[in-house]
């Protein structure tokens, strides 16, 4: 932690060190469970922070309250111009970088980015049917994914993992097929339970293959033995008996995991938000833009934490979907 940093406490205790940057709402998929096929409205160029803004944004957390490590999103993080000069920024404070990628161009700029200081990855992975997987991102993109994938681990991205989200009926049918390409490629995959943030409003709760039926299908082949403690990491864990290796599941749906919550989120226009589902924001950009001192800054960042409530309240029945989707908020 950084001399003089104080842990962000929110209401519940809860201490918030990681900060999720979306750097654009712009992507070159169009996965089902995320964006429409046709009519997204992208933010005007003067709404997006730059890169200024948000080094700013971060360099407060790391220095005021000793957050270690930020994650980059989107929209898909690797089409803003000159992504890899964020990156050496963000580096260069001193903390963990990590980026959530569909891989597309991955193959293009995985050394560039390495060499800019980012350390993790996670790629977006949904299905290896080359048919299913232009089905779900409306993209023939899989050649492509899968040759970004090799590109991360050949340049040491460490870890390297995969994001699968499991729609029934859709993608289901390769649980075993996908954990099995992580077994091969050495990797590990984790399967994310289908969230009410798609731009389509689509999704339904028996859409969502959850956890015990995850393991419970998974256990049909390979002997797991549950990794203890997850800590505020999303994923629960899975050993398999037979290589050691890990399989992952981000349970939010049937298994919320937001009582060990440490997370945070700055949108691609410069709103702060306490959760991935949160209905309200609090405007960082004006507060850059009209010229606030970093004290000021942190107050706003701490009065938004102060608010910050127990969890989603997707399983409720007064569940408000936030009015942004999945890439106008960033994973
Ligand atoms: S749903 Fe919100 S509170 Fe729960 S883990 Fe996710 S970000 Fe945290």
């Amino acid at each position: 932690m950084s001399e003089g940093a104080r842990d962000l406490v929110d209401p519940f205790g809860r201490v918030v060190r990681d900060l999720r940057i979306a750097v654009t709402d712009r992507c070159n998929f169009r996965c089902t469970y995320c964006m429409p096929e046709e009519g997204m409205v992208w933010m005007p160029r003067s709404e997006i922070l730059t890169f200024e803004e948000i080094s700013r944004i971060a360099r407060i957390c790391v220095e005021r309250y000793g957050f270690g490590g930020v994650r980059l999103t989107g929209g898909e993080p690797t089409i803003r111009a000159n992504i890899t000069e964020l990156v050496s920024q963000l580096a260069a404070l001193g903390i963990d970088v990590a980026m959530t990628t569909n891989a597309a161009t991955l193959r293009n700029i995985a050394p560039a980015l390495r060499e800019a200081g980012l350390d993790r990855i996670n790629i977006s992975l949904d299905s290896l049917d080359r048919d299913k997987f232009a089905r779900m991102t409306r993209r023939d993109e899989l050649d492509n994914v899968l040759a970004g994938i090799d590109a991360a681990i050949a340049v040491g991205f460490d870890p390297v993992k995969i994001n699968a989200v499991i729609e029934r009926g859709v993608n289901d049918d390769e649980l075993v097929d996908l954990a099995r390409f992580g077994r091969e490629q050495d990797i590990e995959v984790r399967f994310i339970e289908f969230m009410p943030l798609d731009a389509t409003d689509e999704w339904q709760k028996s859409k969502v293959v959850g956890q015990d039926e995850i393991v419970a299908r998974l256990g049909e082949v390979w002997d797991l033995e549950q990794v203890p403690a997850r800590g505020a990491a999303p994923a629960d864990r899975w050993r398999y008996a037979d290589t050691g290796q890990t399989v992952g599941i981000i349970p939010t749906v049937t298994k919320p995991f937001c009582g060990d919550c440490d997370r945070v989120r700055l949108t691609t226009d410069g709103q702060f938000r306490t959760c991935l589902f949160a209905t309200d924001e609090f405007d960082l950009r004006a507060a850059l833009r009209s010229g606030e001192t970093d004290d000021e800054i942190a107050a706003r960042i701490e009065a938004a934490v102060g608010t910050k409530w127990a969890g989603h309240q997707i399983n409720q029945v007064n569940f408000i979907r936030p009015k942004r989707n999945m890439s106008q908020i960033g994973g």
